[in-house]
């Protein structure tokens, strides 16, 4: 069989590559060596863990609504529901990725593809048996998987990265969180709404590394509040798992005596690896970065003709959306279009509670980068919205440059954050300023008003504070 074009991995980069390009006219076949499609993110990442975050928000809300007036017995928790609610929104996903290959005429391969030459994929399945695949371009899009912890071993039970993390059978008493990203506050968020008592320990002496700093500090606290309790500039040397507890061995990241925590569940999240094992991409002489990237042009084409990659494979932020962008790009280029991504307007979402969500520059990158820029802030305690629904904490940062006016970053900590920041994604996308964002009419009452106050603090002066 002879394709236009074969993509190997079926996450969201390659996924959506295949439907674009179909869309356009190709021929297209995906290579899933996984027995479902979707990926990381559909299979054991995005999608899971927002199932387990809202099933355990919900957990946790319902204990808290005597300020509302309402009164509830104190809920009690169906793990094994919760679980089950998990996996059902996992393979409805995936289910819906499978009609949308066949809606659009792709064919899906389940095994292991590797390149034999430019033009010839070799699927391996999981019997051994084998078949060549002829095509005029191939996309790598094999994502990534967890980083591992050196003296550290992952037995996905006691000792787990994420993946273990979305299937405990038990809430553990203790849970350590090794790294304090985006995955391991996520994970840590649901197992403490669940009852467990969760340390997070972190080699960098903030939180969220690369987001906005006084976001990061803001957000700390609101943990801590919780019941969090941060080891900031430590670091994990070995877990004993010789005894009932686990004995995590910690340090202060700059050197000093050990000390000993324990703990029922040790959780990796230190973060994640460009995968490419098996791929052949030695022999096809497809060149890596000095971090094991797949390295690409402004094309997405590697050094080899005819053979590109996009995703969590290659440089950039690892989000499914940055994946997904990627991939009808390079669909579009295939078809003899333009397809690109604006890489200043890529949004991150932290979906704890409260959220964090965050687009652009933060203040740390325009002082680097030494661009004059002001700073307009909002706080959800002068929101109408917020105050009823009893979601006063956070605020809204907005940075606009100080001679044009133009929106560089926005940050948010607060209830719906995550669905709010699309509104500056899209002013970013059309080079808007913190006026036009100011000048936008926002219904009230609204969370998002508080955009349009931070924008307005940032052109000129807020009206509500
Ligand atoms: C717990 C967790 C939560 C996350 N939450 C979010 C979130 O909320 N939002 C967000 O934007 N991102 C999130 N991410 C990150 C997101 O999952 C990734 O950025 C995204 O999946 C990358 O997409 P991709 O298509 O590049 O690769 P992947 O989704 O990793 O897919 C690659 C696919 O390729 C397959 N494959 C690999 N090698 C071969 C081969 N040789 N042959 C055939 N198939 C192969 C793999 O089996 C896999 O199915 C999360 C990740 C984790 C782990």
């Amino acid at each position: 069989m002879s394709y236009d074009l074969i993509v190997i991995g079926s996450g969201p980069g390659g996924y959506v590559c295949a439907i674009k390009a179909a869309q356009l006219g190709l021929k297209v076949a995906v290579v899933e060596k996984r027995a479902t499609y979707g990926g990381t993110c559909l299979n054991i990442g995005c999608i899971p863990s927002k199932a387990l975050l809202h099933a355990s928000e919900m957990f946790e809300e319902v204990g808290h609504l005597d300020a509302l007036g309402i009164k509830v017995a104190k809920p009690k928790l169906d793990l094994p529901g919760m679980l089950a609610h998990k996996d059902a929104t996992v393979k409805s996903n995936v289910d819906g990725v499978a009609y949308l290959f066949k809606k659009n005429k792709i064919d899906g391969h389940i095994g292991t593809g590797s390149i034999a030459a430019p033009g010839k994929v070799v699927v391996t399945k999981e019997d051994g048996s084998t078949a060549t695949l002829e095509t005029k371009a191939i996309v790598i899009a094999t994502g990534s998987d967890s980083a591992p912890l050196p003296g550290v071993e992952i037995d996905e039970k006691r000792i787990v990265t994420s993946t273990g993390a979305l299937t405990l059978d038990k809430v553990p008493s203790k849970l350590i969180v090794v790294g304090a990203g985006v995955i391991g506050l996520e994970l840590g968020s649901v197992w403490r709404r669940l009852g467990a008592e969760v340390t997070v320990v972190e080699f960098l002496d903030r939180i969220l590394p690369g987001m906005d700093g006084e976001v990061a500090k803001q957000f700390q606290r609101m943990l801590e509040k919780q019941g969090f309790a941060f080891k900031l500039g430590t670091k994990v040397t070995a877990v004993d798992t010789s005894g009932k507890t686990l004995k995590a061995t910690i340090e202060l990241a700059k050197g000093g005596a050990a000390e000993t925590i324990e703990a029922d569940v040790v959780l990796v999240a230190i973060g994640r690896r460009p995968f490419t094992e098996g791929l052949g991409l030695e022999a096809a002489g497809v060149e890596l970065d000095e971090r094991k990237r797949v390295k690409v042009d402004g094309h997405y084409q590697t050094n080899v003709p005819g053979i590109y990659a996009i995703g969590d494979v290659i440089a950039g932020p690892m989000l499914a959306h940055k994946a997904e962008d990627e991939g009808v790009a390079v669909a579009e280029i295939l078809a003899g279009q333009a397809g690109h991504v604006n890489y200043d307007a890529i949004p991150g979402v932290v979906y704890t509670s409260p959220e964090v969500a965050t687009v652009g520059k933060t203040e740390e990158e325009l002082k680097a980068a030494g661009i004059a820029y002001k700073v307009g802030k909002f706080p959800f305690s002068a929101n109408g919205r917020a105050r009823a629904m009893l979601a006063t904490d956070g605020f809204v940062k907005i940075l606009s440059d100080a001679n044009t006016d133009r929106l560089l970053g926005a940050h948010i900590v607060g209830k719906g954050a995550g669905e709010m920041i699309h509104e500056a994604v899209v002013l970013m996308e059309f080079a808007g300023s913190a006026e036009d964002l100011a000048r936008s009419t926002h219904a009230h009452p609204t969370m998002s008003e508080s955009i349009k106050e931070a924008a307005l603090a940032a052109w000129f002066k807020p009206i509500h504070m």
